[in-house]
């Protein structure tokens, strides 16, 4: 299909698509290109997070605006599977029609509703805002939920509101001790690495995680320490460190006097996690668990950074809790150069958990059911408080509910890959088959899009105005560089004309910079307030961090005086191991963790289509120690299967001695038989809803080849 030619424009000032480091970039769109070259051309920009440099992602990112998979036309499937196009005053006149009689039929929560944390934060308003007054459903929520939504509930539950990084990056700078627990930066996000470099130097980067990755690396010839725990033995990992600075009085006591409540309840809970016990559990050594411990408590500038390694498991929430309450009783957040942080992965995955798309909020970080709450944004919104739905349902149940008796039939989807990235994709897949209707809003046929009913070919980032929040709770400009192909719509357009259809109360405005001035005055005085920003303030250059109140000049900093609970105070909760859902350990099974590749970004559903990326990794291939390896017969590059109850992965073996004997990795941006979700449980943590991600049993076997004569 031919895209038809861009005009030519300005170079634009912007930052990447992927992930929340959010580099910046400078877009030039060429008059003329030779074939083959991409036609915008892509610079780092100097910046305080990346300093002008970019990986390999977002060098490559323009080639997508170009790309001969991109849908380039509104496309209708057929009973028999095919696609065909259709024009978008058909296409939406039908999805409007179907929309309304599945209302008419089964009730509004029948429509559903499944956001990205890729949106702008212009979308993800927008977003929330269509699903509660143009659908008047309740089933909203995003694919955030499967990376930050632990995180998020432990932030909330200790200092009362959610920012990734209270501090800006550059603050990690001046560290000398960092503890990053199950984050690979070095290969997620390259840049952010510099950021590292004090605390390298002084030899306090402690980096813990069952494999030896890129950012493991980091910590060797002097640079710190690797822990490498068992994996899902984060929660106790983390509970001995505390007894430890507990018991070698380590903590700050004058900043858990003034500053917190809980310690007491804390000690006693952690008493039973002595040094021993916990190296029985993690197969963390106890002298590098006192090492690390009495590091973090010299006061010479600590941090503790969690990712999604400790967070996306079904006691995340208590994970990150526990990495919060180690923080707490050094006396780290809101301290000056030190501090608690979690790290942000998806491109707004900060702003797109602020505006609406959470089943359980309102812009602002706006709880959906607080009265006052409801009160403030109908009033913004033009709509009755009591004719907004209650709380939705969280991602998991919400696609488990798909095709159900009282779930949702018909879904929009924006933004994700639900049939690579949700937790057992199979049962997914087979929901998504159930329902009565399938619309999908994507650049590309992702392997999601391929099985919807209709497919809405939408603008990529360097075609749009916009805003991001990136992981350090900045707000940044995304700007136009050029014109997107005619055939293709921006989402705000979209959702104009739909609930122009559905003869939706309230103003859906198809200009970024208006929906983002009502974004401001539906976020103010909520936790994530906005209300003083707009897109001059961003244009001019200034550092905006939230809370930024009008009148106020914003938060580089949280904490500094008080924490966000009403008497000021951060809440220790003492937490506690529980029970795996499913046994690990077994004999013969090995323990399955999934993560990132350098070269890929989330389902892959853009990276595999950058010829540069997928031909450096054009398949997962299946980690595993060499002592392994030798007990299944398998050698460097053979072919294997790992299989599970609920499904199984072939890929060749990556026989490496950098993970655990009792440990498997795959990477998750893969699809087919090579996709890791096939393996992974949809078990949830009972506070954030987070599926546990990160460890599964499975069982590894060679698989013998065919050898063609
Ligand atoms: S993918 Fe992340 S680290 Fe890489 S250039 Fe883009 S924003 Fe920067």
């Amino acid at each position: 299909m031919t895209l038809a030619p861009a005009a030519p424009r300005a170079a634009a000032d912007t930052h990447c698509p992927y992930c929340a480091l959010q580099c910046a970039m400078t877009l030039t769109p060429a008059a003329a290109v030779p074939v083959g070259e991409p036609s915008v051309a892509v610079e780092g920009r100097d910046f305080p997070t990346n300093r002008g440099g970019l990986c390999k992602k977002g060098w490559t990112s323009t080639v997508l605006l170009d790309s001969a998979d991109r849908i380039a036309e509104p496309m209708r499937r057929a009973a028999d599977g095919t696609f065909s196009p259709v024009s978008w005053g058909d296409a939406l006149d039908d999805i409007a029609d179907r929309l309304r009689r599945s209302r008419a039929e089964h009730g509004a929560d029948s429509v559903g509703v499944f956001g990205g944390g890729g949106l702008t934060n212009e979308k993800a308003y927008q977003l929330g805002k269509f699903a509660r007054i143009a659908l008047a459903t309740s089933r909203i929520d995003y694919n955030g939920r499967f990376c930050m939504s632990s995180a998020a509930a432990a932030g909330n539950r200790a200092f009362g509101v959610d920012r990734g990084l209270p501090f800006p990056l550059t603050d990690l700078g001046a560290a000398e001790t960092i503890l990053v627990l199950g984050s690979n930066v070095a290969e997620t996000m390259p840049p952010f690495i510099a950021h590292l470099e004090n605390a390298r130097a002084a030899g306090g980067l402690v980096v813990v995680d069952p494999r030896r990755t890129a950012t493991v690396r980091l910590t060797e010839n002097g640079g710190g320490t690797h822990l490498q725990p068992t994996p899902g033995s984060d929660l106790v990992l983390l509970l001995g460190l505390t007894h430890i600075v507990i018991a070698e009085k380590l903590v700050d006591e004058r900043y858990l006097r003034e500053r917190t409540t809980g310690f007491d309840a804390l000690a006693r809970s952690v008493g039973a996690w002595w040094p021993q016990r916990v190296q029985s559990v993690t197969g963390v050594p106890v002298h590098q668990l006192r090492e690390v411990a009495r590091r973090l408590a010299s006061g010479r500038g600590s941090y503790i950074l969690t990712g999604r390694g400790v967070e996306q498991h079904v006691d995340g929430t208590d994970t990150a809790t526990a990495a919060i309450n180690l923080a707490l009783v050094l006396g780290l957040p809101g301290t000056p150069h030190s501090g608690y942080g979690t790290l942000t992965g998806q491109g707004n995955g900060q702003g797109g958990r602020e505006h609406g798309q959470k089943a359980d909020q309102l812009p602002g970080y706006r709880k959906i059911v607080d009265p006052a709450a409801r009160a403030h944004v109908a009033g913004v919104w033009g709509v009755d408080p009591g004719d907004l739905p209650g709380a939705g349902l969280p991602a998991v149940e919400l696609l488990n509910s798909l095709g159900q008796p009282g779930g949702v039939r018909s879904l929009l989807v924006h933004g994700s890959n639900v049939v690579v990235s949700a937790p057992n994709v199979t049962r997914v897949r087979a929901g998504l088959a159930a329902l009565d209707l399938l619309v999908v809003c994507d650049f590309f046929f992702s392997e999601t899009a391929s099985l919807a009913d209709y497919v809405l070919p939408v603008t990529q980032w360097a075609e749009e105005e916009g805003t991001m929040t990136s992981l350090e709770g900045r707000v940044i400009r995304r700007r136009k560089a050029l014109d997107a192909p005619s055939g293709v719509r921006n989402e705000l357009w979209i959702m104009h004309e739909l609930a122009r259809r559905l003869d939706s109360p309230g103003v859906f405005s198809e200009n970024p910079a208006e929906v983002f001035d009502e974004l401001a005055r539906a976020s103010e005085g909520g936790l994530a307030d906005y209300s003083g920003i707009d897109y001059a303030l961003l244009d001019s250059g200034a550092a905006v961090y939230w809370p930024y109140p009008v009148g106020s000049t914003g938060t580089p900093r949280l904490f500094q005086t008080a924490f966000a609970h009403p008497d000021g105070l951060a809440r220790i909760v003492p937490v506690s191991p529980r029970p795996a859902p499913e046994p690990l350990n077994t004999p013969g099974s090995l323990t399955l963790i999934t993560g990132r590749l350098l070269e890929h970004y989330q389902s892959g559903a853009q990276t595999r289509r950058v010829p540069e990326l997928n031909d450096a990794k054009p398949h997962a291939r299946a980690e595993m120690h060499p002592t392994t390896a030798a007990s299944l017969g398998v050698a460097d590059g053979d072919l294997v299967e790992l299989s599970n109850r609920r499904g199984s992965v072939r890929a060749r073996a990556l026989v490496a001695a950098t993970i655990r004997p009792d440990t498997v990795f795959l990477p998750f941006h893969f699809a087919g038989t090579e996709c890791a979700n096939l393996l992974t449980q949809d078990a949830t943590d009972p506070v954030s809803g987070m599926p546990e991600f990160k460890t599964t049993a499975v069982l590894v076997r060679a698989v013998r080849e065919e050898v063609t004569a």
